[in-house]
């Protein structure tokens, strides 16, 4: 039986810079991470399964936010799991990782080497914990005929599988589209002349949302967005470096590591 000993796993402590709470999470098993990386399987399935085995490392819970995974899946926003992967990562001794890197001047590939440690950086929600849950941000422009309110909300890891669920052939869309059906939780309309209600899309209703995004001009999908950025898109943790070409000698700053899609190859 001694394959089935307890062998007590390295942890580390986790701030939710969403959620604004701690939890404690376990190192990755060599069993999880190859189980999740050689995988067939892609898209909402593939989130799916990383979304369980982040949860199966946590090895103390806020309990009073999510005691188990469906509670898990409803409150917590995706920013956050990049958090725990990040703290999950330092439990496994993993934060340093050769990251293979396209010059955005000349194309060349180089692998650099890169401490997760020295290029992290977090902006924390300072609201009570859980209270993100409830913010909204509504963004308002107008058409020459229509007064239109888009309220953001920050989404959460149900919001995505629901949007993975819902669009097809997710590399083929936009992905400006795509960041706007995370965010977006509904769109109301008023006519101008007499500011008359016309009706509002709900967030669920992805045909109708997706349709009339689509409608839009660019500039405006790109200031919604832009909106969200700046407000509840500015929590969480971010991690960014710099670094010179070795073909081009181009200095490149700042380039942003999403930690999910570079761990898992996972395209969210
Ligand atoms: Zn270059």
């Amino acid at each position: 039986m001694l394959d089935v000993i307890d062998l007590g796993y390295p942890e580390a402590t986790c701030h939710l810079p969403l959620l604004n709470a701690e939890c404690t999470v376990r190192c990755f098993t060599v069993g999880e991470t190859t189980s999740l990386r050689t995988s067939n399987t892609f898209g909402v399935t593939l989130i799916n399964n990383i979304n369980e085995t982040i949860y199966n490392c946590i090895q103390q819970k806020p309990d009073d936010l999510f005691d188990d995974y469906n509670k898990f899946r409803k409150v917590l926003p995706t920013k956050d799991r990049d958090a725990l992967l990040y703290s999950i990562l330092e439990a496994s001794d993993e934060l340093k990782q050769v990251i293979p890197m396209t010059c955005p001047n000349c194309s060349n590939t180089q692998e650099l080497e890169v401490n997760l440690q020295d290029c992290f950086d977090a902006v924390l929600y300072d609201g009570e914990p859980g209270g993100i849950l409830n913010e909204e941000e509504v963004y308002t422009f107008e058409t020459p005929k229509v007064i239109i309110n888009v309220t953001l909300k920050v989404p959460t890891l149900d919001r995505e599988r629901r949007v993975l669920m819902a669009v097809k052939n997710i590399q083929a869309v936009d992905p400006l589209l795509l960041s706007s059906l995370y965010t977006i939780h509904k769109i109301n309309f008023v006519d101008k002349r007499d500011n008359k209600d016309l009706g509002t899309i709900d967030a669920n209703n992805f045909e109708s949302l997706q349709i009339f995004l689509r409608r839009l001009k660019l500039k405006q999908l790109k200031d919604i967005d832009n909106h969200y950025v700046e407000t509840l898109g500015r929590y969480g943790l971010s991690l960014k470096f710099s670094y010179v070409c070795n073909r081009c000698n181009q200095v490149n700053n700042d380039i942003p590591l999403d930690l999910i899609q570079f761990f898992f190859q996972a395209i969210v």
